[in-house]
């Protein structure tokens, strides 16, 4: 499943190949592509054809082409992937709807194995489309405000890993880069998020970006290519982890065991002695 940086990565190809270009026509391979796009797929296609693509962004794990006013609004759910290449490739089973351009260069294509991602078209939502309004700004998005959430974070009677992973407080951090960024800033997942000192999140949130950073350069060592892929570069920062998916290994900064503990169905990993559990509180 893609994470932020993944889906960063995808951004970046997408400026990189399909920004300042027009889209020729809409080709729907499977309909449960567009069913967010509650106009039908051929309204979609009238709606984008001729439009000129004027950026790439991201919130979350949500991408949006700006087409003047409106936009193209991307989820990647499970498995998706958008593939831009020779546009006279053939078709593979996966490709749920192909996009052409007028300048006949790479076509861009949707790609979703599983099925849970989707294509609409955002009206208005150049800027910002409504239906992700309600989603936080990302750790690496300009319009993060750390002393704006630190505030808010003071205010949850709840575990820090939980805010974490509340796209309302702060959106892109999944499992992994939480137990990654709490590892990094040595702080246990249970801690009241209420009890922390403005310096630990402080540290906690340079933690998340340090983690995104890495996570970015490690993908970004195969991506030198027409073909924007979200598969291969979460595969090699793996081998940089320091505790997801490590119970029982050593601790990279002190050799204790990874502990493994059951969280929201889930596992929170972290090490035992670098983040204590905190004292239960009388
Ligand atoms: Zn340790």
């Amino acid at each position: 499943m893609p994470e932020l940086p993944e889906v960063e990565i995808v951004r970046r190809g997408l400026e990189r190949h399909v920004v300042g270009r027009t889209i020729d026509s809409v080709q729907l391979l499977h309909p449960r592509a567009l069913r967010r796009h509650l106009a039908g797929p051929d309204d979609f296609a009238a709606a984008v054809k001729g439009r000129q693509i004027t950026g790439a962004l991201r919130r979350g794990k949500y991408l949006w082409l700006p087409v003047g006013e409106d936009a193209v609004l991307a989820h990647l759910g499970m498995s998706g992937q958008l593939l831009v290449g020779d546009a006279s490739r053939p078709l593979t089973p996966h490709v749920r709807v192909r996009l052409t351009f007028t300048d006949s260069g790479p076509d861009l294509r949707f790609s979703d194995q599983r099925t849970f991602g989707h294509l609409s078209l955002a009206p208005g939502g150049a800027v910002l489309p409504a239906a992700i309004a309600h989603i936080a700004p990302d750790p690496l998005e300009p319009a993060f405000d750390l002393p704006a959430v630190t505030a808010r974070l003071r205010d949850r009677r709840t575990g820090i890993k939980r805010a974490l992973l509340d796209q309302s407080l702060v959106s892109g951090i999944g499992n992994i880069y939480a137990d990654e960024a709490l590892w990094r800033a040595q702080l246990h997942w249970a801690r009241q998020a209420q009890m922390l000192r403005p310096a630990a999140i402080a540290r906690l949130f340079a933690s998340v970006r340090e983690v995104f950073a890495e996570s970015l350069s490690a993908g970004g060592t195969t991506f030198d290519s027409l073909y924007v892929n979200v598969n291969g570069q979460s595969g090699y920062f793996e081998r940089s982890l320091a505790v997801y998916g490590r119970a029982g290994q050593p601790c990279r900064r002190c050799q204790a065991p990874v502990r493994r503990d059951p969280f929201m169905n889930r596992s929170a990993f972290s090490c035992p002695k670098c983040q204590p559990r905190p004292r239960p509180r009388p």
